[in-house]
């Protein structure tokens, strides 16, 4: 077979026909919808995941098997039934019609192959390996990650200044979203906490000037002002700045008085979401903090300030009178306390209780105890922040 000719097609509004409703099928037919492609898919049955786009009106389903004259007006054609006589009917008509058809079945039979497909930021991937699929698949998945990391100089359009406040997830740097890797990846300053993907700054380069949040040296309050100026200012310089915060932004991170203070000047902010401790911790140590006939609801609970002090809005009558998962943040050094507070407002002191240090972490250890046992089993086996707390039956689920 002679080298594929690597063209991109604009299928936007245009007719492509897939015959064909199974797994595969159900993928080839994503990419081309976002490609504003007008599907039809010509199958007896498909997945549900191909019905449902069918139902919600993107895609055209005809339950029924192929007919000659299917592909009539068609651009391109995908066959992809499990029947190679089939396929090579669909391949027949596309021939005589002169439409790309793809083989599923038998590339070398088809007069089109797909190309392991990639994105970044605008910009799209396109590997074919002659007839390895492993292979284009590998080299695909490498490039897209080098793009994302920033290995690739991809310059072509300069980033525009501004705040990017992403979440980074709990701690490991496998758990940033994409969006936030590739933005971080493209800042020149980026401001971090102390919790975080701490081992993702290793990868950032030279140029790139990293500023610990965690050690302004000032209290708690004139801290938060400081890091809202610090990210003005530099937006304002002309840079892209990254905000990199543990966890989710807006999940006890304050993100949200940092977006305000952004808006206030002018400067503009996008916001990534991240994978919260509140959940990964407890997931990474094998409690779910929801269980189907266990619990209905979750609580996630700051515990910054002590249950009584006038600063506290948290009602802890109302959370020991609930029956669910109560995830408690920040509440290490006052377990006691909270425990307390959770069984005078009705929990049962035999409630099963897990606590998640430095989850996701290398370093990440558990205990498991009950309310009334907590606070001794913290303080005795030396767990200290940042750990997560979860009170609840889900807590006593062993795998
Ligand atoms: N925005 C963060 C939470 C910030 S509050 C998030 O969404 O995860 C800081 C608290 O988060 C810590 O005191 C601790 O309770 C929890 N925490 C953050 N990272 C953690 C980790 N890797 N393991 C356990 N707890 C963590």
């Amino acid at each position: 077979m002679a080298d594929p000719y690597l063209a991109g097609l604009l299928l936007a509004g245009r007719r492509v026909v897939v015959v064909g409703g199974g797994t595969v099928a159900q993928r080839r037919v994503t990419g081309l919808l976002a490609a504003g492609a007008d599907v039809e898919v010509v199958a007896p049955g498909c997945t549900p995941a191909v019905e449902a786009m069918a139902a919600a009106g993107e895609l055209r389903w005809s339950a029924r098997g192929y007919a000659d004259g299917d592909l009539d007006g068609a651009w391109y054609a995908v066959a992809c039934t499990d029947d190679p006589a089939v396929n090579a009917a669909v391949g027949e008509e596309a021939e005589h019609r002169h439409v790309f058809c793809v083989r599923a079945d038998d590339a070398a039979a088809g007069s089109a192959v797909t190309p392991a497909v990639g994105q970044h930021d605008g910009l799209m991937v396109g590997v074919l390996a002659g007839g390895n699929p492993r292979r284009s698949a590998a080299v695909r998945t490498a490039l897209v990650e080098a793009l994302h990391a920033g290995l690739v100089d991809d310059t072509a359009d300069p980033v525009t200044p501004g705040v990017a406040l992403v979440g980074g997830g709990p701690g490991d740097p496998e758990l940033i979203t994409v969006r936030g890797r590739r933005l971080l990846a493209r800042a020149d300053v980026v401001v971090t906490d102390r919790l975080g993907p701490r081992d993702l700054l290793d990868q950032l380069g030279p140029h790139v000037e990293v500023i610990d949040a965690s050690k302004i040296p000032y209290g708690r309050a004139m801290n938060q002002a400081r890091i809202n100026e610090l990210l003005v200012e530099h937006a304002q310089a002309g840079r892209f700045v990254v905000r990199l915060k543990g966890g989710d932004p807006y999940v006890f991170g304050r993100g949200f008085e940092e977006v305000l203070a952004c808006a206030e000047a002018g400067v503009p902010v996008t916001v990534v979401p991240g994978v919260t401790s509140a959940f990964a911790a407890p997931a990474v140590a094998d409690v779910p903090v929801s269980h189907r006939g266990v619990a209905h609801e979750i609580v996630v609970v700051s515990g910054h300030v002590a249950p009584g002090d006038p600063r506290s809005l948290v009602d802890w009558a109302a959370l020991g009178r609930l029956r669910g998962t109560v995830v408690l943040l920040m509440a290490v050094e006052r377990i006691g306390a909270f425990a307390a507070a959770l069984m005078d407002g009705g929990r049962a002191p035999g409630t099963p209780v897990a606590v998640v240090q430095d989850g996701t972490m290398r370093i990440q250890r558990s205990v498991r105890a009950t309310l009334a046992t907590v606070a001794q089993v913290v303080r005795e086996r030396e767990i200290h922040p940042p750990a997560v707390v979860v009170v609840g039956e889900v807590a006593g689920l062993a795998p």
